[in-house]
């Protein structure tokens, strides 16, 4: 069930506002979820497991790899997801996303998980010939709707281990990603650290902390995503988010 309370600013309620109860409580079923934020910043971390950074041919980078999303990107769990057409090479990414509570700013490793508000699921939905012939990923990462998230955010207090969570991945019914947030190269406590050293990390900001092996690209011949595929990404502890190609 759904309990309303009369706030649609997330971010205002990490920051202490005030949550009270109203109205009659709602069936899931009956309500179409939305993304449960919408992020000041959406940021994005390369080849942060070494069997996806294989599957690509390349190698592992010293430092994590950040990089922007859109927010406009942002849409919700059940999609849609739009191909635009200028790509024919589109790829999907399940990813544990972490949403930030509280400014962090210049933090140890040791200081950085108190900043934590919760966590939800991110597809990471990327162009990959737009990756490949354009330097900066912009329009490769930030399309409208390439960032499909939710389908809620569970707080971090219900998830005692985030580097203890199996990610899955099904394109239709075929398992393509199956992996463990226990195989991050730079787990969360030290990128959320690393990431605070450069910029400030506000309530509400988003971090998609990478994906593992089994993107269409690291299929022989690539695997993309066709109008009418369904992507659905389950992660342990969160639920599952599904969304469709269009
Ligand atoms: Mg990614």
């Amino acid at each position: 069930m759904i309990v309303p309370c009369g706030r649609n600013d997330i971010a205002a309620v990490m920051c202490g506002a005030d949550v009270t109860p109203e109205g009659a409580p709602v069936s899931l079923g009956d309500v179409r979820l939305l993304a449960p934020v919408r992020p000041g910043k959406l940021l994005g971390v390369a080849k942060n497991y070494a069997d996806h950074a294989a599957e690509l041919n390349e190698g592992v980078p010293e430092e994590p790899s950040v990089f922007s999303k859109l927010v406009t990107a942002v849409t919700g769990p059940s999609g849609p997801v739009i191909r635009p057409a200028y790509t024919q090479e589109l790829d999907y990414e399940g990813e544990l996303a972490v949403v930030i509570g509280r400014r962090l700013r210049g933090a140890t490793p040791g200081e950085a998980m108190d900043a934590v508000f919760g966590y939800t699921i991110i597809n990471d939905v990327s162009a990959r010939d737009l990756q490949r012939t354009e330097p900066q990923w912009t329009r490769a990462k930030g399309g409208d709707t390439f960032a499909p998230m939710g389908p809620w955010i569970v707080t971090a207090d219900e998830i005692a281990d985030p580097q203890n969570l199996r990610v899955r991945t099904w394109v239709n019914d075929d398992l393509r990603q199956d992996g463990h947030t226990s195989r991050m190269i730079t787990p969360i406590a030290e990128l959320l650290a690393w990431c605070s050293q450069s910029f400030t990390l506000e309530p509400g900001d988003v971090i998609a902390t990478g994906t593992p092996a089994g993107v269409g690209r690291g299929f022989d011949p690539p695997r993309y995503l066709e109008p009418g595929d369904r992507v659905r990404i389950e992660i342990e502890q969160i639920g599952s988010i599904s969304h469709e190609i269009v």
